[in-house]
């Protein structure tokens, strides 16, 4: 849907296809067994690679074998973003910036918002309260009268960090580690930006609060990764980019992953709220059919 979406608007994207690569004969097992999984899920244009194979596609790039995706892309962002923004301004939608929702109360079978903003608080009454807040969306449900513990809401914050690669390197393909899912994130990998910046990221923290800040003693470790599988990258062309957080529904203690929650809570007499808990990778992806499927939850209630 993404890409027919960007191919549609204008929209910057590359279908420019992903290496999973086994550093060690031991791991291509691991691949085997995510090509089955890949296919059980119905992804097409997977294969497994040799170490010659993948070196035709990549030269700069050292596995003993790979699998490979072809259908897997890299977007403009913030292009999709400044997308959506026109498209619900032209449909209608107000954003009220710079506001925070502070109070959830249910009036009849109506919700009555507060919101913080930095003049005045006001309010506003909604029929329907879909809550897609991030990081907060577990604050959100819980402001709305949902038990998050019981309801398993309460979310857990695992920090992303990524570092820049200063010199150019002739990579065109995102290169990936084998996937550890305890790990919290799909393992430190080579990506770059339609522009072709290289980068390297992200790694996967689990922390009790939200800050920004990149923690530069992290570099070694961004280095060991990515030197298993690119030979030729220099400690020294590391240089600290960007931070992100996942909101993730499992803890760090938690084996499995959780996949994140869409759903319409009338059944806990809260009247119409949707939550959408936890959206973590690939959120961004998913984008258009999650939006898609929730319009299809508010058109039920109609
Ligand atoms: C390191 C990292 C790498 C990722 N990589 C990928 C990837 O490769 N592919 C992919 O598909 N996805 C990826 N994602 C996931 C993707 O970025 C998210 O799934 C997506 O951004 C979630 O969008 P959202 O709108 O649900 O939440 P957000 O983008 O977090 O938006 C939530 C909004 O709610 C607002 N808000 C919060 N609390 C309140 C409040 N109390 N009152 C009012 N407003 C509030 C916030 O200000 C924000 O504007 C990655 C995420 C991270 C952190």
């Amino acid at each position: 849907m993404l890409y027919e979406l960007c191919e549609n608007n204008g929209i910057g994207y590359r279908k420019c296809g992903k290496l999973i690569a086994a550093t060690d004969e031991n791991n291509i097992e691991e691949l085997e067994k995510l090509l089955e999984k890949g296919k059980e899920n119905g992804i097409e244009g997977l294969g497994i690679l040799s170490r010659q194979e993948v070196k035709k596609l990549e030269p700069e790039v050292e596995v003993k074998a790979a699998l490979f995706s072809t259908s897997t892309g890299i977007v403009d962002s913030y292009g999709l973003m400044k997308y959506f923004l026109s498209k619900a301004k032209d449909n209608g939608v107000e954003v009220a910036y710079n506001s925070k929702v502070v109070g959830i109360e249910k009036v009849a079978n109506k919700y009555k918002v507060t919101i913080q903003y930095p003049n005045e608080d006001f309010s506003f009454l909604t029929r329907i309260l879909i809550n897609s807040a991030g990081l907060n969306s577990d604050k959100i449900a819980e402001l709305a009268g949902v038990d998050i513990d019981k309801a398993g809401y309460r979310l857990h914050y695992c920090k992303g960090e990524y570092f820049s690669i200063a010199k150019h390197k002739f990579i065109k393909k995102l290169i990936y580690p084998i996937p550890e899912p305890k790990s919290g994130g799909h393992g430190i990998h080579v990506g770059f930006n339609l522009e072709g910046r290289l980068r390297l990221g992200p790694n996967a923290r689990w922390v009790d609060k939200v800050d920004h800040k990149i923690d530069e003693s992290q570099k070694q470790d961004f280095y060991n990764s990515a030197k298993a599988f690119l030979p030729s990258l220099q400690y020294e062309d590391l240089e600290p980019d960007f931070v992100g957080i996942r909101p993730k529904l499992q803890s760090p203690e938690e084996e499995n992953v959780k996949d994140f929650v869409i759903r319409n809570e009338y059944d806990k007499d809260l009247g119409e709220m949707i939550n959408l808990i936890g959206i973590e990778s690939p959120g961004l992806t998913a984008s258009p059919a999650i939006a898609k499927y929730v319009k299809n939850m508010v058109d039920e209630i109609f």
